[in-house]
């Protein structure tokens, strides 16, 4: 029998833990359920963002020194940042948009990514410097550094093998935290925030499902819809059952280099800073929640105070580290920016880890989306049109 692939074995371990939630919540076992499964999708997390705190310090330091030439360097920082940007602003407006054409009727996490940041800087400090001084001094760091990066990656194949049981306990966990031991508490929560959710839910599903192609087929030819969605859905599954774009990155960074053909110098320098600065999914339901937020509460924002929203949500999320519910954290900061209260977070609090799922999801695609643009134009984009892209995730030893 051909052996399933990793990612539908993910989806089979999701739809077990919400029928198992499910269960166990009719059954009046949720407190089991909360205090001896949910513990193992904790641990699951915390597994991967340790080995992504590294891998984001190596990589880069790799990516960066492989490039070879400062110049080229600065051409694509620059180019990495500001597409970053464009595709974040692009999203907030999209979720103005929405929430605005709606009816009217309806109704530690920074200091977390502060040290990310300063991974960033330093293993950027580090590589460039590399750069400069001789080749028979830079050669064995380099070796050294693309040895150690070697090893993360095979630690993250590793915890990956477990990753549909560790998923099951996730899923589990989630829904019956939400759940309780009545069922119907789930339809009752999501019926009060039905239009908030569905809206941005539907932004979210646009930008995947439609900006993100356009932009591909816009500026990177060969590689087409299908097969887009082929290589990243790993990277999409992880994405949706973890909620955090950190430690989803080992695995984007297989699909983008292994599925997408994109060059691993490309790859190694923008999805790690993607990961923990670019967050379209987070900055437009940022968005979306304050307006919604303000309309609830019969507050009617002006253009310019949409306008604040759009600069703060663009700082929210490059501030927002890569881990569950950061964005609803740093929402606190866009409320706060046009005078609304940031207690009325609590409002949207229980339908958010699902949306975070979502979320997450359309973080990750913006990167891949991003990352393949920036190795198209620097002709480092090399993408060939495998059966079944996802068997060749597998990290090569
Ligand atoms: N969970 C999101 C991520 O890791 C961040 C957020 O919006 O909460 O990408």
């Amino acid at each position: 029998m051909k052996k399933l692939a990793l990612h539908w074995k993910i989806i089979i371990g999701m739809v077990l833990g919400i029928i198992w939630a499910l269960l166990s919540s009719t059954l009046g076992w949720s407190e089991f359920t909360i205090d001896w499964i949910d513990p193992f999708g904790t641990i699951f997390i915390n597994l991967l963002k340790l080995i992504a705190v590294p891998l984001v310090l190596f990589s880069i330091i790799s990516g960066v020194a492989n490039i070879g030439d400062p110049s080229s360097l600065g051409r694509m920082g620059g180019k990495t940042l500001g597409i970053y940007l464009i595709t974040t602003v692009m999203a907030i407006s999209l979720g103005l948009l929405l929430v605005n054409i709606v009816p009217d009727n309806f109704f530690y996490s920074l200091s977390n990514n502060g040290l990310m940041l300063q991974i960033i800087f330093f293993a950027i400090f580090f590589g460039v410097c590399l750069l400069f001084i001789p080749n028979d001094k830079s050669a064995p760091v380099l070796n050294l550094v693309d040895g150690i990066n070697e090893v993360f990656l095979k630690m993250v194949d590793l915890v990956m093998q477990a990753a549909p049981f560790f998923v099951f306990a996730l899923l589990a966990g989630v829904v019956s935290k939400m759940a309780g031991d009545d069922i119907g508490k789930v339809v009752e929560i999501f019926k009060g925030l039905s239009w908030y959710s569905l809206t941005v839910l539907v932004g979210l599903l646009l930008m995947i499902f439609v900006i993100y192609p356009m932009i591909l087929k816009l500026f990177v030819k060969q590689i087409p819809y299908k097969g887009f969605f082929k290589s990243m859905s790993p990277a999409q599954t992880l994405a949706f059952s973890t909620s955090s774009s950190a430690a989803t990155l080992p695995v984007t960074m297989e699909c983008v280099e292994h599925n997408l053909g994109v060059n691993k110098k490309i790859a190694s320098f923008v999805l790690p800073i993607g990961a923990t600065v670019n967050m379209d999914g987070t900055s437009m339901y940022q968005a979306v929640a304050v307006i919604f937020l303000a309309q609830m509460h019969l507050i009617d924002l002006t253009l310019g105070q949409q306008l604040v929203v759009v600069a703060t949500a663009t700082l929210a999320s490059i501030g927002s580290a890569a881990v569950p519910s950061a964005g609803l954290v740093m929402l606190i900061i866009v409320l706060d920016s046009v005078g609304l209260n940031p207690a009325w977070i609590a409002i949207i609090f229980p339908v958010d880890r699902i949306l975070d799922m979502f979320r997450t999801v359309v973080n990750v695609t913006g990167d891949a989306t991003v990352c393949s643009i920036i190795a198209d134009g620097e002709n480092m984009l090399d993408y060939q049109d495998k059966k079944s892209p996802t068997e060749t995730f597998e990290i090569d030893s």
